[in-house]
């Protein structure tokens, strides 16, 4: 009771040296992580390594890569499970994130009755999972759920703008629906859910490939290639650093019951697009130059979280400021390319 009234009293220091205690293996737990080899998964599993637990990473690799996963092996409570999360799975857990899915637009938008299918039916097996094993369920969800706000910053209490059938909404509503099944079986089954609504993450792991703004930069500009701006750049976003968002997920887990959700995690500092572009050349000294590109359908025009909940709640607030993110982002990027090249010339 202690460690919150210190989050409540802004006791920071405190805070984290209980957060240590709260989140030292006294008690080993056995955690499934789905889309476990993913970006925003594979660091959560090493967070949960580390600090002891066992890890079960369930994931179909349609986004994941082995080599997120890879060095997690010298663990000995790492296992892996080549599972869709379409269909059920029959394991012993005490604790479940469920992050199973595409999260990138190019991505999610490839197969968009498979992502509807990830998040609806991939939710109800996960909740049924979690009900059959009394355990505690994350669920990860996104401020898409927003949609185009017409409320800004977005607050927890806000219902969104979403269409219902455009290129999106596969994931809008997928996502959507989850919550409400989440809700619901916590209602009617007792089961104890944390429902997080994630604002636009980056960092290192991220796929050369993903799709999305901060990579699709980074890579155009480490590569010399022009740099793609969708529209006039003027839309906003608020990118968090990878290392603050799975801190969250971990004070949100370790949190009490009656603490559901939702709640927002993002970095609430607001960047139009084509600021992160002069950001980007201007960290990589790229001599790339700036193209635009016509904006995708739906395009939200912006993106603010109000994190007031998170901070009040769980003591959290991003400490990791862009410039400095983007750096640690480039440099796995630098890496992966030359990797990539030294491949070639062998070739
Ligand atoms: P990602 O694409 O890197 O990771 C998703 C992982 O899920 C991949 O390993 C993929 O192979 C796996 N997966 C997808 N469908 C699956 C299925 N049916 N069964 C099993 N595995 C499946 O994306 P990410 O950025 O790491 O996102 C992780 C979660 O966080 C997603 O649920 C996403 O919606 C949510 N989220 C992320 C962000 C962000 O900015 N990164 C923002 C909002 C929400
Ligand atoms: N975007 C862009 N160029 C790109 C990729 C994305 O200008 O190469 C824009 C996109 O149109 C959107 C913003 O950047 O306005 C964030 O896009 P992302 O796909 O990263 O996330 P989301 O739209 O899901 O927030």
């Amino acid at each position: 009771m202690e460690y919150f009234e210190n989050v409540i009293s802004g006791n920071s220091d405190k805070f984290d040296e209980q957060d240590k205690v709260l989140r030292s293996p006294a008690i080993r737990r056995r955690i499934l992580v789905t889309g476990g080899a993913g970006f925003l998964g594979s660091h959560l599993c090493e967070l949960l390594l580390e600090a002891g637990h066992e890890v079960i990473c369930a994931d179909n690799f349609s986004t994941g890569l082995r080599r997120n996963i890879e060095s997690l092996t010298r663990f000995n409570g790492f296992s892996l499970v080549d599972h869709d999360i379409i269909e059920p799975i029959d394991v012993e857990v005490d604790e479940i994130y469920n992050l199973a899915c595409p999260a990138s637009p190019p991505h999610y938008q490839a197969d968009p009755i498979h992502t509807t299918k990830t998040c609806v039916l991939g939710s109800l097996n996960m909740l049924e999972l979690a009900a059959r094993n009394g355990a505690r369920i994350l669920q990860a969800s996104t401020s898409e759920v927003y949609g185009d706000p017409q409320v800004h910053p977005q607050v927890e209490g806000y219902w969104g703008n979403v269409n219902p059938f455009g290129p999106r909404s596969c994931y809008d509503e997928g996502k959507r629906c989850a919550e409400t099944l989440f809700f619901d079986f916590h209602k009617t089954r007792q089961v104890e859910i944390k429902v997080v609504r994630i604002f636009n993450t980056y960092g290192p792991r991220m796929r050369p490939d993903d799709g999305r703004v901060v990579s699709n930069f980074i890579v155009q500009a480490l590569k010399g290639e022009d740099i793609t701006i969708f529209g006039d750049g003027s839309q906003t976003r608020s990118f968090c650093f990878v290392d603050d968002l799975i801190d969250g997920f971990i004070r949100m887990m370790a949190s009490p019951t009656s603490l559901t959700g939702p709640i927002n995690f993002g970095n609430p500092t607001e960047f139009t697009i084509a600021a992160l572009a002069e950001q980007v050349i201007e960290l990589t000294g790229s001599r790339s130059k700036i193209v635009h590109r016509p904006l995708p359908v739906d395009d939200p025009r912006q993106r603010r979280p109000d994190i007031s909940l998170a901070e009040r709640e769980l003591g959290w607030r991003p400490k990791v400021e862009l410039a400095a993110g983007l750096v640690h982002t480039i440099s796995h990027f630098d890496a992966l390319l030359a990797q990539a090249n030294e491949l070639m010339e062998v070739a």
